[in-house]
């Protein structure tokens, strides 16, 4: 079954969707059976049988369907936020006294999330690569969690190299990978033991959806859905779960577009003299570039740039004079987008998290390339004069 299929078609040949193009939206928050006992055996499988919208529903598990074929995965499970993905699936895995690897730079949240549960006993350690690990991995170590690239540096991890490493020392392997889509990297097929994202981005592609999602074997899968998406709580609504199935309706043209132009915007910027560096591991003189070709087919549209200043004031000008990026925190919508992550972290955090003054994250949307770079060239005039 091809990717294509599975974004346009998987799953819609059931009698429930009566041809329509668009599978009918379950509306409603709860199911009923003809006999007490029908609904005792459903409640014992709440993931899988249609009980209460906090369970699961047609349309949402539809959408799950199509995320874990598109991850080579047995089970998805969405959630109401990428957040709620990852804090169920952590805590699913994690008891007090445990430890946590963390490799390379993650979403802040995410590192918020394994301080959270410090207060209940479980603890973790931050490493850059797989000689840290050897050195940081303890008797009570049980999870290594990582993005590939990582947050905001776009670094590439050896998907494969790392996961052998965990299997070894028994460990399991969480890694998020809602900056490539499962289009463009497959984790699962390099040993990770299970997939998040964030369908708030390129999946839902429009900027209208906040949704999450964790794909893996039924076995790690089935237990938090029953247990941590039921107590916590961040159920996807069937809404949501229709939005989804728009978004990877047109995932493979969006991407393809991603890319091309994302790739155009990486170059443009690679060559400006008022850019010290270009973080995109696409472009050829990106350190991980040829680990990136072996393990992903395709590159998304998020990357960041080093400006040549060390004036807060020359940033935020940078972005007041940009007309096609607009000035917010997402990514991977249709919009151009860009942030800067120094002017919203006060000095003193920002110098000890090592983030650089000029550092500026763009999410490359739909726009056509050439617009793009007209609006950098004349936003970076002021920089270089
Ligand atoms: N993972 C990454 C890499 C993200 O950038 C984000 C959000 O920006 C998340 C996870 C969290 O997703 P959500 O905002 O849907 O909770």
């Amino acid at each position: 079954m091809d990717d294509d299929w599975i974004c346009g078609r998987l799953g819609e040949d059931e009698p429930w969707v009566l041809g329509a193009v668009n599978p009918p939206v379950y509306e409603n928050s709860v199911f009923t059976f003809e006999t007490a006992e029908e609904l005792g055996e459903a409640i014992k499988n709440e993931d899988e049988r249609y009980v209460y919208w906090r369970g699961t529903n047609p349309t949402v598990d539809l959408a799950q369907r199509k995320l874990a074929a598109l991850e080579r995965g047995e089970r998805a499970k969405c959630f109401g936020s990428g957040m709620g993905a990852i804090s169920a699936t952590i805590s699913s895995l994690v008891s007090a006294g445990d430890h946590v690897l963390v490799l390379g730079a993650v979403y802040g949240p995410t590192t918020q999330f394994l301080r959270y549960l410090e207060k209940f006993g479980v603890t973790h350690t931050h490493v850059e690569d797989l000689a840290q690990c050897d050195s940081a991995i303890r008797g009570s170590t049980r999870l290594l969690y990582f993005e590939s690239p990582s947050y905001m540096a776009y670094q590439v991890v050896d998907i494969a190299g790392i996961t052998a490493w965990a299997r070894e020392h028994g460990l399991v392997t969480v890694m998020d990978n809602t900056w490539s889509t499962p289009l463009f990297q497959k984790p699962l097929t390099m040993g990770v033991d299970l997939v998040v994202h964030s369908l708030s981005k390129y999946i839902g592609g429009h900027s209208d959806l906040v949704g999450g999602v964790v794909v893996g074997p039924a076995r790690l899968v089935r237990p938090l859905a029953l247990t941590e998406y039921q107590l916590y709580g961040a159920a996807m609504s069937p809404h949501d779960a229709a939005k989804v199935i728009k978004g990877l309706r047109t995932l493979p043209v969006r991407m393809a577009a991603h890319q091309e132009r994302g790739l155009a915007v990486a170059a443009f910027l690679n060559d400006h003299p008022g850019v010290r560096a270009v973080n995109h591991p696409g472009l050829p003189s990106h350190p991980g570039h040829a680990v990136a070709l072996r393990q992903m087919s395709g590159f998304s549209s998020l990357f960041s740039v080093e400006l040549d200043t060390e004036s807060r004031e020359k940033v935020a000008a940078f972005l007041d004079k940009l007309r096609y990026f607009r000035i917010g925190v997402s990514w991977g919508g249709f919009e151009s987008l860009v942030n800067a992550p120094a002017l919203s972290t006060e000095e003193s955090v920002r110098a000890t998290m090592g983030i650089p003054v000029g550092l500026v994250r763009l999410s490359v949307g739909l726009e056509p390339a050439d617009t793009l770079i007209k609006d950098l060239g004349l936003a970076l005039e002021g920089l270089v004069a």
